[in-house]
C-alpha cells in the first residue's frame, strides 16, 4: 500500500500555534520532513519511531533543492509511510506547496493540505498591530519582498500595488528594506506612512522596530536588524502603541527549558507561559510500574494488611497516583485503611490526595523528608506504624530516621523513575548558541537526567555547556544536585513549589531590569 502525505502549516513559530489537524497529522506520521521556520518542539508530538527528517539550511551543506525535496516527499509515500511536511506559517504562502502537491498529484499520491497561521497575520498581532481596522485600513496585502530589485520589479507591479490596500505586508523583505520603502514613496505613500519590521515573531526573540518609510532604511541599518522578519505598511502600525501585548509580560523574550517527566501535569509550562516565557519541553525522565517481583510482592503484602498502619505517606503526585494504581491492582478497598492518617509533603500531592477524596492530615511546612521528620517528632509515637509509599529513587533518610525513633516504617517502591530517551538533534546547538537562557529543575532526578541525556546528545562535557544560561532549582535538595553537578544555581524560592519559582523568576527579571 502505498502511503499519504501531509503537507501541514506549523503556524509562525509558537509551537502552540499550530490547528488540531495539523497536530493529528504530527502525532500519527511515520517521517516529519521539516526545514527552519517550524519550531523544533514540534517534533516532541511526534511518535518516539518516528523518522525526522530536516531539509532546511545547514552549515555543513547546501540547502535541498525543492526537486529534491519533491522527490523525497514521493519517495517516502511509495515507499508505504504516513509523511508530513511541516511548513512555516501557512503552507500555500510562499510556502511551494503546489510545487510539492503537483509532484504528488503526478505521481499518483494522496495528500492533503492542512492550513496553518501565516506569519503574515500573526507576527503583527503578536506585535499588537491589527492587519485590518474598522477606522484605519479595510483591506491588507501579503507581497513578497524577496529577490533582487530587479526581479522584484517584474514580479511586482508597484504602481498597482503600492494603493492597493491599505495594510501591506511584505515578507522576506528585510534585505530589501531600502528598495521596497522608496518604491512605495515614488508611487505614491507619504514618506511618513508608518512602517514596522517585526523579527521571529510569536518567539522568544521577538523584536519590533518601528519607523517611516522615509527613515526605516536607516533605523534597519542601524539596529543591524537581521531577517526574518514581517514587514507591515500603514496607519495600523501606529496601534502597536497602545496594543503591544506579549512584549509587556514578565517573563517575555526568556526561552525556559523545563526538563519534566512525561506524564507529569504541566503546571509549570502553564504558568511559564502564561508569564510570556516560551517554554521548550524536554522530558528526561519517565515514570513506571516497578519491574522486578520482589518489589511487586513487598507491595503486596504491605496492601494485604492495610488496617495496621497509623500513617499512609505520599511524597508526590505519582505517589499518589500509583498508590492507587496498586490499591486497584491487589484489590484492596481505600476504606480498610480506616485506622491511617495521610501524610502528603508539599500541596500538590495534598491537593491530588483532595482530588481522590482524602483530606491529608498533615503538611508539613516545608517540602522535604526533614519538613516531614520535624512534624512527625510530635505526631508519631513509638511503636506506631507507618507505611511509606514512594518511588525508587526516594532517599533513606526518613524510613532511617523514623525506624531510629522506634516507628515501624514500611517503605514500599510503588513506582520507578527511568531516563526518557531524548531525540532532540537540536538542543546542543541551541543551549551552545544561548538561545536557551533558563533551565528549570524540578527534582533532583531531573538534573541527573538531564545532564545524562546531554551526554547522550553527543555533549562532552554539559557543565560547560550550561555555564551561561541560568538554572532555576525548586529547592535546597535539587540546587545541591545541580551544583554537585558542576551548575551555578542562580535561582532558588523559599517554598519548594512550583508556584513559588515562578515568582522567583519573575522576580529575578524585574531585579535585572531594574524594576
Ligand atoms: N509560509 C510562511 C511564509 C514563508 S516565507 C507563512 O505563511 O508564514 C518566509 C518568510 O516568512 C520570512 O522571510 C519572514 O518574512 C516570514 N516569517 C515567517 N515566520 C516568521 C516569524 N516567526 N517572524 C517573522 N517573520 C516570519
Amino acid at each position: 500500500m502505498i502511503g499519504k502525505v501531509y503537507l501541514v502549516g506549523a503556524g509562525p513559530g509558537d509551537p502552540k500555534l499550530i490547528t488540531i489537524r495539523g497536530l493529528e497529522a504530527l502525532k500519527r506520521c511515520d517521517v516529519v520532513v521539516y526545514d527552519r521556520l517550524a519550531s523544533p518542539q514540534l517534533l516532541h508530538a511526534t511518535r518516539p519511531e518516528a523518522e525526522q527528517i530536516y531539509v532546511g539550511k545547514r552549515t555543513d551543506r547546501h540547502i535541498m533543492k525543492q526537486e529534491q525535496i519533491n522527490q523525497m516527499l514521493v519517495d517516502l509515500a511509495l515507499e508505504g509511510k504516513m509523511v508530513v511536511r511541516l511548513k512555516g506559517g501557512d503552507p500555500t504562502v510562499f510556502g511551494r506547496v503546489g510545487e510539492e502537491a503537483d509532484a504528488l498529484r503526478a505521481n499518483g499520491i494522496i495528500y492533503e493540505i492542512i492550513p496553518g497561521i501565516t506569519s503574515a497575520i500573526a507576527v503583527p498581532a503578536y506585535a499588537g498591530i491589527p492587519v485590518t481596522h474598522r477606522d484605519i485600513s479595510s483591506s491588507f496585502s501579503v507581497i513578497t519582498g524577496h529577490e533582487s530589485p530587479d526581479k522584484l520589479d517584474q514580479s511586482i507591479q508597484w504602481d498597482k500595488v503600492t494603493n492597493a490596500t491599505g495594510t501591506l505586508v511584505f515578507l522576506m523583505g528585510v534585505a530589501n528594506i531600502g528598495y521596497i520603502s522608496s518604491q512605495l514613496i515614488e508611487h505614491g505613500r507619504s514618506p511618513d506612512t508608518p512602517i514596522a519590521l517585526v523579527r521571529w515573531g510569536t518567539r522568544a526573540e521577538q523584536r519590533t522596530l518601528v519607523g517611516t518609510l522615509q527613515n526605516i532604511e536607516q533605523k534597519v541599518a542601524e539596529a543591524s536588524f537581521k531577517p526574518p522578519a514581517v514587514i507591515v505598511v500603514g496607519d495600523v502600525v501606529r496601534q502597536q502603541e497602545q496594543l503591544a501585548w506579549i512584549e509587556q509580560k514578565p517573563l517575555f523574550g526568556k526561552r525556559v527549558l523545563v526538563t519534566r517527566a512525561r506524564s507529569q501535569a504541566s503546571e509549570l509550562t502553564e504558568m511559564l507561559d502564561e508569564a510570556g516565557a516560551e517554554c521548550y519541553e524536554f522530558p528526561v525522565i519517565e515514570t513506571r510500574l516497578p519491574q522486578d517481583q520482589a518489589t511487586v510482592d513487598a507491595i503486596g503484602a504491605a496492601l494485604q494488611q492495610t488496617d495496621v498502619y497509623d500513617w499512609v505517606v505520599l511524597t508526590s503526585v505519582n505517589g499518589v497516583d500509583y498508590f492507587f494504581r496498586w490499591l486497584e491492582h491487589y484489590r484492596v478497598d481505600i476504606r480498610s485503611l480506616h485506622r491511617a492518617k495521610f501524610a502528603a509533603v508539599g500541596p500538590k500531592t495534598a491537593e491530588t490526595l483532595m482530588q481522590r477524596g482524602i483530606r491529608p492530615d498533615y503538611i508539613p511546612d516545608s517540602f522535604q523528608a526533614e519538613g516531614l521528620l520535624e512534624g512527625f517528632e510530635e505526631l508519631l509515637l513509638p511503636g506506631q506504624k507507618v507505611l511509606l509509599a514512594r518511588g525508587n529513587l526516594a532517599r533513606s533518610l526518613l524510613p532511617n530516621t523514623l525506624q531510629e525513633r522506634g516507628i515501624e516504617a514500611t517503605d514500599i517502591h510503588i513506582y520507578e523513575t527511568i531516563a526518557a530517551t531524548p531525540r532532540d538533534v537540536w538542543l546542543p546547538e541551541l543551549l551552545e548558541k544561548g538561545r536557551i537562557h533558563l533551565i528549570t529543575f524540578t527534582s533532583s532526578s531531573t538534573v541527573t537526567n538531564f545532564i545524562a541525556a546531554l551526554r547522550r546528545l553527543g555533549v562532552q562535557d554539559p557543565s560547560t555547556l550550561l555555564q551561561h544560561i541560568e538554572i532555576a532549582c525548586i529547592g535546597p535538595i535539587t540546587a545541591k544536585t545541580a551544583e554537585e553537578n558542576g551548575l551555578i544555581v542562580k535561582i532558588m524560592p523559599e517554598q519548594s513549589t512550583i508556584p513559588a519559582m515562578v515568582q522567583a523568576l519573575i522576580d529575578n527579571r524585574s531585579k535585572e531590569k531594574g524594576e
